[in-house]
């Protein structure tokens, strides 16, 4: 008898206990995901919305090439379910992070591996450069920078939504609608900027480290020359004295550079060629304006304007 009771109050507390998942009021704890930069972490907000929590592993501004990754975040990445990177050899500071890691699922083609250049058309492919010397370089398979030309969002987010629906079944339909959302504010914002860029097309620019041949692609402007004679390497002085020769003769009026871009070679640039520099945004968070992928074209369409309009 006792014991009868005894079992009837355990159902009871089971009952109890059970009840609120039971009406569905907890709801599933979100998905970890690790970055390796803010603008993956940006397009991955913006296709997992409520349902993902996202780090990026490198600080909005850096050089995306040369990140140092901190002990508390390899411990986030243990927790992660994906790592979404750009892949190719942009980040050659990875594998070491990894290592340390020590989560075969986030290995290439790993179970928790995502690779955003999948489906992306890369520039500067069709020359590899292999070089015989020991001088660090990137970009060996084709410019990395592809996230800078907006109309890649659109591949970028469709492996993103593929990798959230495999790792959360259950939300792929929301995913989907966030990603529709996304595109829509993508495709008024494309209309935005070609709009804004329009009467510059053609203008003859240079840019620093080759950060920026999509954007440009996309808005037509010229890049003619990089100061960085291979992508990471900065020039001699021979080759800076070449490159200004050449900015004189061709009446190249801007250079586009980045936060990280050494002061003293855009001072000599500035003041031997009378050229405007302009800093660019290369990443989400890197201006107090670009609070997302879609604020970090407006930011760097407004500098641009700017800078091409000003006298
Ligand atoms: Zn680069």
């Amino acid at each position: 008898m006792l014991h009868r009771r005894a079992l009837a109050l355990a159902a009871l507390a089971l009952g109890l206990a059970a009840a609120p998942a039971a009406r569905g009021a907890a709801p599933a704890a979100p998905l970890r995901v690790v970055t390796t930069s803010t603008d993956l972490q940006s397009l991955v907000e913006a296709v997992g919305g409520a349902r993902v929590e996202v780090e990026s592993l490198a600080p909005a501004l850096h050089d995306p090439h040369a990140v140092e990754v901190k002990p508390a975040q390899i411990a986030r990445l243990r927790q992660a379910a994906l790592l979404v990177r750009i892949g190719l050899d942009h980040e050659p500071w990875l594998p070491k992070a990894l290592a340390v890691a020590g989560e075969p699922r986030f290995a290439r083609g790993g179970a928790g591996d995502v690779d955003a250049s999948r489906g992306v058309r890369l520039m500067q492919a069709e020359t590899p450069r292999l070089r015989a010397d020991a001088r660090p370089h990137m970009h060996g398979l084709g410019n990395t920078h592809y996230w800078l030309d907006p109309e890649n969002a659109r591949p970028m987010t469709a492996t993103i939504l593929e990798a959230l629906a495999r790792a959360s079944p259950p939300d792929r339909a929301q995913f989907e609608a966030n990603r529709r959302r996304f595109l829509e504010r993508l495709g008024a914002g494309l209309e935005r900027w070609q709009r804004a860029l329009a009467p510059w097309r053609g203008t003859r620019v240079v840019v620093v480290h080759e950060t920026w041949p999509y954007l440009a692609a996309r808005f037509g402007l010229a890049i003619v020359a990089a100061a960085e004679p291979t992508p990471g390497v900065p020039p001699t002085p021979a080759e800076l004295s070449a490159l200004i020769t050449r900015m004189r003769a061709s009446k190249v009026r801007l250079v586009l550079a980045e936060p990280y871009s050494s002061p003293e070679l855009l001072r000599q640039l500035a003041e031997r060629t009378g050229a405007r520099v302009v800093t660019l945004v290369p990443s989400v968070g890197g201006d107090p304006a670009a609070t997302d992928y879609i604020a970090l074209f407006d930011v760097n369409v407004k500098r641009l304007g700017e800078a091409l309009a000003a006298p």
